[in-house]
Parts: structure tokens; sequence; C-alpha cells
């Protein structure tokens, strides 16, 4: 995972918004212009005058040429361009066609209600090729909830009459396609039919103009309304067969790609984007709007300053400026922080997070596993990676909402320099984060208030994983403290404090410790490396979480020597019946529990829903048993993390479901989990030769094909849970 710092500001703008008009014929109480922080609109002239479009067009034209543009982007925008009416627009493109156009290629756009278009107004449009984007939100409903003229009334019939006159043969040339600013209330499936039949070439999807001031509605309860609204659309997209380009969502793909977003929206502001007033005033972009009375402002005018000047100010330079959480996210080359005007708050302005961080991540982290799992198969490298982003994500929220209940105190010190270190070392932070019982830490200290002193430990880590010797003060519990991911350390008389540096030493009152082989306080956390696959036996964690069984306590050498042992011959056994379970293990199974074996010695295993990445199992040294055991409970491992991400089951649905493998009736989530389970122990049976491992091959398979027909006639699947289900199915069917 690569981390972008924030790229280098442009050299050049490639994209004009002409504010050619500067009022507008409607009311919409969400517009960012009119009703937002910034009212600098009441002081400014209606329109650009002639002169003003004139004195524009040369500073474009300079640009142009002074950087050898073979194209520049000019967007006709207000208010409503459209106000400007036949004349003066016809006017205005001629001038700006006659000085722009004798240098460059201009790639002209307007945004515009659509209320106004008229064959008249649609003529002159496509006489110049000006591609029209026309904001509708929806159907009736869903368009008139906002777009209202001042009287009250709806805009939406008179938009769509706009719209039909681009529909048509001969304007269909310059119809560039609609934009839709978001409002969770609207259902989205009916926004998204409703948009479909206007036909657009393209939709785009607009998040709603907010900062941390003035965050956007969220309805109570929801984490990532956002996400979830525009990911039920991305759904139905995906199974309509994409009939139209959405810009959000192509542009996401893009920069999984590695490619540009083509958009300030997300992928980061690129900063070559340049906004003239209808007075002449060179701005930031139009979003700037929604944050302060005057932040889109810059100071200079077309009349004294050249887009060159405008680029050497340092307000239009720091735009590609990104948080320091931000450069430690891990999609941060995909979302790039959001918009600008999205990271606003008072005090430290735009060095923050969007305030659409929790959604633009849930939204990246879906669209990224969604095609992964919808058919059932998540075996590959690239899915667990997928699972293992997303659940980063989870367990760096919950550290927040820990860390935003510790006040002050050792807890709070240990947030700051985690913080911190985040900046510095994100590589160290993610290796420790991803150690999988933090997150069952931070839930067990959110509801049932479990010690806040694992912050520090957290810290403390990561600053021997960074080799930092910068120190961080821990709370030693029974005279021991527990890195996360590394080891532990015994300190004798119980003290109730102790230091650890970075550099690799822990004191207390009383004594000194190096965290390093040979000194007999440290003890690490026993390691296997088998060469590909890397996993620790997690024996002392105290928030090691194994389901329903108890946990071993720590192992002794000769544990460990047999624990490799068995594991070798477990992971041949895996690379010989299930290949394709390989590159997923190697990627995303971290640690083993070891579990306190059975007193009649059968086979034990188990795996904690929060815990993504580590299973339990009690010592076996049948590698053949052992290489079951771990793909079975890898798969619960990636079902839960699945389960985090979306809505498989209905949760109103209250079913039991009787399954061949447990004697209790088991509730839809247990059935699915065992389905999942069961699909890869069969294809590792269908895998071993001989007529014993055929019969077991059979029962396998016989039992999941009808755990399947039961879970189906519970009606418990939701529609992504039978897409999930059916995969499953699939799959056995191919095997026959
Ligand atoms: S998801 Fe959040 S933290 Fe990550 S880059 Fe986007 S805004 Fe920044």
């Amino acid at each position: 995972m690569t981390y972008r710092a924030s790229s280098p500001p442009s050299e050049v703008v490639r994209q004009f918004v002409l504010k050619v008009h500067g009022l507008c014929n409607l009311a919409c109480d969400h517009c960012y212009v009119y009703e937002h922080a910034d009212q600098t609109w009441r002081d400014r002239p209606a329109f650009m005058t002639p002169a003003t479009v004139r004195r524009a067009a040369e500073r474009i034209a300079d640009h142009a040429a002074r950087h050898r543009l073979d194209t520049v982007g000019i967007v006709l925008h207000g208010g409503e361009p459209l106000l400007l009416g036949p004349d003066r627009l016809e006017a205005a493109l001629t001038a700006i066609a006659s000085v722009v156009g004798a240098v460059t290629r201009i790639d002209w756009r307007m945004q515009t209600n659509g209320i106004l278009l008229t064959d008249r107004l649609a003529e002159i449009l496509l006489a110049f090729g000006v591609k029209v984007g026309v904001s509708l939100d929806g159907g009736r409903e869903a368009n008139d909830r906002h777009r209202r003229y001042q009287h009250g009334g709806g805009s939406f019939d008179a938009t769509v009459r706009g719209i039909s006159l681009l529909r048509q043969e001969r304007y269909r040339p310059v119809y560039a396609g609609i934009l839709c600013t978001v409002d969770v209330a609207n259902d989205p499936d009916a926004v998204y039919t409703a948009l479909l039949e206007q036909q657009p070439p393209r939709l785009d999807f607009l998040l709603p103009h907010a900062t941390w001031e003035t965050p956007p509605p969220r309805p109570a309860g929801a984490a990532t309304p956002y996400a979830d609204w525009l990911n039920r659309i991305r759904t139905r997209w995906l199974a309509d067969g994409r009939p139209v380009p959405i810009r959000l969502f192509d542009s996401l793909e893009a920069t999984a790609a590695g490619g540009d977003s083509e958009t300030e929206s997300v992928g980061g502001d690129r900063g070559d984007l340049a906004v003239i007033e209808t007075d002449g005033s060179w701005e930031q972009p139009d979003s700037m709007k929604t944050t302060f009375d005057g932040a889109a402002a810059t100071g200079l005018s077309v009349f004294t300053a050249s887009a060159d000047d405008l680029l050497r100010l340092p307000v239009m330079r720091q735009r590609t400026a990104l948080s320091a959480t931000c450069r430690a996210c891990p999609v941060v080359t995909r979302c790039g922080g959001g918009l600008y005007a999205h990271r606003y708050r008072h005090g430290n302005g735009f060095d923050n997070p969007s305030v659409y961080c929790a959604d633009l991540k849930e939204l990246i982290v879906t669209m990224d596993s969604l095609p992964l799992w919808v058919v059932g198969r998540l075996s590959g490298g690239d899915a667990v990676t997928a699972l293992s982003v997303a659940q980063e994500s989870f367990v760096r929220a919950l550290l927040v909402t820990v860390a935003d209940s510790c006040d002050d105190g050792p807890a709070a010190d240990a947030w700051d320099l985690l913080e911190d270190l985040d900046t510095r070392f994100p590589d160290a932070v993610r290796q420790v984060v991803a150690h999988p019982f933090l997150r069952v830490w931070a839930i067990r200290r959110l509801r049932e208030n479990a010690s806040a002193g694992r912050l520090a430990d957290l810290a403390a880590a990561v600053l021997v994983t960074a080799g930092d010797p910068a120190e961080v003060v821990v709370t030693p519990r029974d005279g021991r403290v527990h890195l996360p991911a590394l080891g532990t350390v015994t300190l004798p008389g119980a003290p109730d404090r102790a230091v650890i540096s970075g550099a690799g030493t822990v004191r207390w009152d009383g004594g000194t410790a190096r965290l390093e082989d040979g000194d007999p306080r440290w003890r690490p956390a026993p390691v296997v490396d088998l060469g590909d696959l890397v996993v620790r036996l997690e024996d002392a964690d105290p928030y090691r979480d194994c389901h329903d069984w108890p946990a071993a306590p720590p192992l002794s050498a000769e544990d460990v020597r047999s624990w490799t042992r068995a594991l070798t011959g477990a992971w041949q056994v895996i690379k010989r019946d299930a290949p394709g379970q390989v590159e997923g293990l190697v990627r995303g199974l971290r640690a083993i529990v070891p579990l306190v074996p059975a007193a009649d010695a059968t086979l034990r295993s188990a795996t904690s829903r929060h815990a993504f990445g580590a299973v339990g199992i009690a010592a076996t040294d049948d590698p053949e048993a052992l290489a079951v055991l771990l793909v079975h409970e890898f798969q619960h491992s990636k079902l839960a993390a699945v389960l985090d991400e979306h809505d498989l089951l209905d949760p109103r649905i209250e079913a039991t479901v009787r399954v061949a493998w447990r004697s209790d009736p088991r509730p839809p989530e247990g059935v699915l989990q065992g389905i999942y389970a069961h699909l890869a122990v069969a294809d590792m049976w269908r895998h071993r030769p001989g007529a014993a491992a055929a019969e077991i091959y059979a029962s396998y398979r016989n039992r999941t094909t009808a755990a399947i027909d039961a879970l189906r006639g519970t009606g418990a699947l939701a529609p992504l849970g039978q897409s999930f289900v059916d995969g499953i199915a699939a799959e056995i069917a191919s095997w026959r």
C-alpha cells in the first residue's frame, strides 16, 4: 500500500469556470452559492459584462498559449447561465471563441437547471458545441424536496421539459448528462430509476456541500448513510449492466487502477481549476462558498492578474495538501481526502479529513470487495486484502471512539502520541493496528468499560516497531505489559506504571529491561515462519478471543516446536488440497490462538466475530486435520468481515434452521457461516484421493446444499445475501 503525502500543486489551469450570470431563477435550499456561508454574490454584478468576458477570454488565451495547452475547458456557470438570454449568450460565446479559439481548442461545458432552455438557445449551444449538464435530483418528489422556486413551487416539470429538448435527436450531441445532489431522505432506487428515464449520456452524484462546522444531515444511528445510499445505486447499476456511465463510480474505479479521477470530488484536488466571477474576480472553486464568507476569494481579478499569478497564491498551492489522517489512510490514493471544501473546520481550516470520511471509506471499500464476494468466492488474495483494508478502517474508527472517551491522563497522552506516529510511521501503525485483538479490546472498552490502558500499549508497540526513541507511560496489569502483536514483558514487584521507549527498553520503579531476546523479562509472541506464511501463536494477549472455548495458557518452548511441526505439515496439505486458499491465508491469517484441548481429545476450533485474521485451534499433531481446521476457521473469519460491510441477511426475519452439523437449531447468520465454512471443507475433501475421502466429500457437499435450501426457505437472505448464496450453490454445482 502506498501513501501519498500530497500531490504537487498544479502549474497550469486546465479548466476555467465562468460565472456568466450570478443570479438564479430557482431558490434551491441546498444551493451553496446563495444559502451557505459565503454571501459575496450580493455585492456582485448580476451578469458578466462584455468587457469582463473579453478580458477573461484574453487571460485564458494568454495562459493557454504560454503553457502550450492543446485544450482548455471552459464551463459556463452561475447562478443560472441561461438567464443571460440568447443574445448575450451568443455574444459571450462568440467573443471567447474568437480570442481563446485562436490559440487552443475549447472544451465547452455548461451547468444549468435547464428550465429556460428553448430551441433558440439550444441552437446556439449546438453551434458552439457547448455540452450541457442539467441539475436534477431524481423524480418529482425527490427533486422538488430542494429544487424549488422562490414561491415554493417545484421545478421538476420545467427541468424535465428542458431535458426533453436535449433528448431530441438534433440536440442530443450537446446533452452531457445529469448532476444529482444526494439526499439520503430520497429513495435511492427511485432516484436511480427516475434519472435513467431522462436517458442521460452520463450521470454524476454530488455529495451535498458540508463541513465539520455544518455537517451533512445524517439519519440517527446511520454511520455511513451516504455510502449506503450510493452503494444501493451502484448495486442496481452493476446488476443492470452499467446502462450509463456514472462519473463518481468511474472515477473511483479509475483511481483503483492508478489513474486520474478526473474530478476534484475524489482522488485529490489537482488544483487546475479556476473560477472567474461576474465582476472578473479570480476565485477558488465554488464549493469553497460552503466554508465561510469570502472563502473562495483570492484578491485577484482578470483586470489585474493572470492565471499564473493566481496559481502562485499560497491558497491555491495548498489545495493539494492532505491532513495527517488522510496521508496515513489506506484508501487515500482512491479518496484523496475528498473535496477540499468538505475538510473545513474552524481552528485548523482544511487540515482535516473530509466530513464525509466514513462514507468515502465505506464506499471505496465496498466498491473494491463487492465484485469479489457477490460470486461467493473469497479465497483469492485480492479479496482478502480488500477485507483487511476494510477491517483496518473499522479498527481505526473504533480507536477514535475510544480515544474520544478518554478526556485526559495517560490514555489521552497515548492517543496524541499515536496520532503523531500515524504521520511519521504509517507503516508501523498499520502493522500494529492489524493485530486482530485490538478490535476485541476496543469493543469491550466501549461496552464494558475495559481499561483504556491498551491505547498506551498500542502506542508502545508502534514505537518499538518503528524504532522511534520516544517514550510512553504504560500501566502494567498483574505485573505484565502486553504489547499488541509483539509480546509480553514481566515486571517484578507489580509496579503500577512503567515507561517504554521505542529504543527497546522498559523501566519501572525498581528496574529496567530490554525488549529483546536474551532478556528473561521479555517474551516475544511465538512466530511460526513457513516462508510464505508467517503466523503468530497468540498465547498471551489478554484480549485474545476464542468464541466459546478457553484459550490455552502461554506455550512452552516444546509446545511451540510441536505447533511448528504440525503447521509445517498442515501448510503442505493445504497447498495440496486447497491451493485456491493459499494466497488468501498468506495475506490474511495473522494469528492462531492455541485453545485448551478437549478432555476427550476431539478436535476443537473457533473463530471470534471481532478478530479478523485470527483463528482458535486446540493443538493436534495430525497435519491433515489441522489443515482442515485452518481453512474452515479462516472461512468464518472472512465471512465475518464481509458481514461487517454488507447486509447479507434481513435482520427483521427471526428464523431458526436445523442443520446437519449442529444438534441445536441455528439462526440465519450461523447457517450462513456454516455453509461458507463447509464449502471450503468439502472442496478440500474433493481433492483427496480414496473412497473414504469421497464419502466425506459427499457428506459435506450434501449437508451444505441442504443448508442452502433451508436458508433460502427462511426468507432471511437480503438481495446481496441471495447473490452470495447463489454463488456458493453455483460453485458446488460446478463440482458435479
Ligand atoms: S477516507 Fe477519510 S481519511 Fe481516507 S483519504 Fe478519504 S477523507 Fe482522508
